[in-house]
């Protein structure tokens, strides 16, 4: 929280010198000009656009979002997904959190799931499915820096991404915030796109009388 408010007070400093934020350069550059850790630009830059593109991903229906999921999540001793020509194909064994993320998401209505190792199986799904037109919009989950490149990279695709950072990174066993994922995912399905039994997925059932 202490973290997430001085990176708030950080951007505020930033918006208030008018300060170019459009690139990851641009906002290395403007923390450099308020003696500012520049390595907290990915961080700042996910922020900005985060805010930036929540109301177009809020619009986009969950049968056109994709959510990609890097495989160091993955329980790599245990799992018993095989690899496919979209990344592995998680059977939801309860070994790792990616089942529960999965399980979650298709009980709001997303269809596309997407385990990826890295960065060139992501390009190759876009490339084959943005054009298509069945991607409109992206849920990322990755280390800060890759979540950086991915923002500019799908801004320029005019595919709004919310970005939800890995809390431990690494090549193995990375931990993320489940919650914080489940959030994100809800955004816009209010009654809108999903279900409202859907929408109460996180609600105790009554106690049988
Ligand atoms: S929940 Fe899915 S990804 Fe995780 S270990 Fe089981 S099969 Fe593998």
């Amino acid at each position: 929280m202490v973290i997430l408010m001085s990176l708030d007070n950080t951007i505020a400093k930033l918006f208030a010198i008018g300060a170019d934020l459009s690139t990851r350069n641009a906002v290395r550059i403007a923390l450099s000009l308020i003696s500012e850790d520049e390595d907290l630009a990915d961080q700042i830059y996910v922020a900005i656009k985060n805010k930036a593109y929540k109301e177009d991903f809020a619009k986009i229906p969950v049968e056109y979002r994709a959510i990609f999921i890097p495989q160091c999540l993955r329980n790599i001793k245990e799992c018993p997904a095989e690899f496919g020509k979209y990344g592995w194909k998680c059977t939801k064994c309860g070994k790792c959190v990616i089942g529960d993320i999965i399980e979650y998401g298709e009980k709001l209505g997303y269809k596309q799931f997407y385990i990826t190792p890295g960065g060139s199986l992501v390009k190759k799904i876009l490339k084959e499915k943005v054009p298509k037109g069945e991607i409109k919009a992206a849920l990322g989950i990755a280390c800060w820096p890759e979540l950086a490149e991915a923002e500019e990279k799908l801004s320029i695709l005019k595919i709004p991404l919310q970005a939800v950072p890995l809390l431990k990174a690494g090549c193995i066993n990375t931990i993320v915030d489940i919650e914080h994922v489940k959030e994100v995912m809800k955004i816009g399905l209010e009654g809108k796109h999903a279900s409202s039994k859907a929408l109460h997925l996180d609600a105790k059932p009554n106690p049988v009388p």
